[in-house]
């Protein structure tokens, strides 16, 4: 899987539509103070399923939407598309049936985030999974933010096997063990009204 285009709407200072080809090599952004590297990396971020509005350096998911200037009013919605070059169907189970993938975040304000994959609605934690699956993601220690190599250096040894496993790529691992624990409690509880139940008519 090979991300090949970045389109940002409205997000943050990319007001008008602004198409980012991320060409073979790239592996940095470098740019005057202010003009909007962070923000790109953010939106990367952002579209893969990032969930916390801190992570995108706002108070609010909201705080992602262009929120006006003096010259221009403020918008409504803020939209990231990601595409992916999938002609080797690298894509996960469910997602590789065709050569290109374009993954959609939209969110509207007092609406909240919609998801898409080539067009089908798809859930948040569709989207987080598919990236956690080809071993990247909103959390990928791929994605190099500015002060985090000083953060790795002074990491605990927990918060630094976090980013191992995220490297190994199976951080989704632990996503489905959790939801599979859930289930298996929600079983247990069933059970146990099941045996009362039982009880009771014995
Ligand atoms: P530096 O090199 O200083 O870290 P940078 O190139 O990484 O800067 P960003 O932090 O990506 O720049 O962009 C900052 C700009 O984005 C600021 O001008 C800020 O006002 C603008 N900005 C952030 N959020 C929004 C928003 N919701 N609406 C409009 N502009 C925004």
């Amino acid at each position: 899987m090979r991300f090949s285009r970045l389109r940002l709407n409205g997000f943050k200072s990319f007001v008008d539509p602004t198409d980012l080809v991320i060409a073979d090599g790239l592996t940095g952004v470098v740019g005057p103070n202010g003009c909007g590297k962070s923000n790109l990396l953010e939106a990367l971020r952002w579209v893969m399923g990032e969930n916390r509005p801190t992570a995108m350096r706002g108070g609010g998911m909201e705080d992602v939407i262009f929120a006006g200037a003096s010259t221009r009013p403020a918008r409504n919605f803020a939209e990231v598309s990601l595409i992916i070059d999938n002609a080797e169907r690298l894509a996960p189970a469910g997602f590789n049936d065709a050569d290109q993938l374009e993954v959609v975040r939209r969110i509207t304000r007092d609406v909240g985030s919609a998801y898409k994959a080539n067009t089908k609605d798809v859930r948040a934690r569709d989207v987080q999974m598919l990236f956690a699956d080809a071993s990247t993601g909103a959390h990928s220690p791929a994605l190099v933010r500015q002060g985090q190599i000083s953060e790795l250096i002074n990491a605990k040894p927990k918060a630094r096997r976090r980013i191992l496993e995220e490297a190994a790529g199976i951080s989704g691992l632990y996503q489905r063990r959790h939801e599979a624990e859930l289930k298996l409690r929600g079983a247990e509880t069933n059970l146990s009204r099941v045996d009362d139940v039982i009880e009771q008519l014995a």
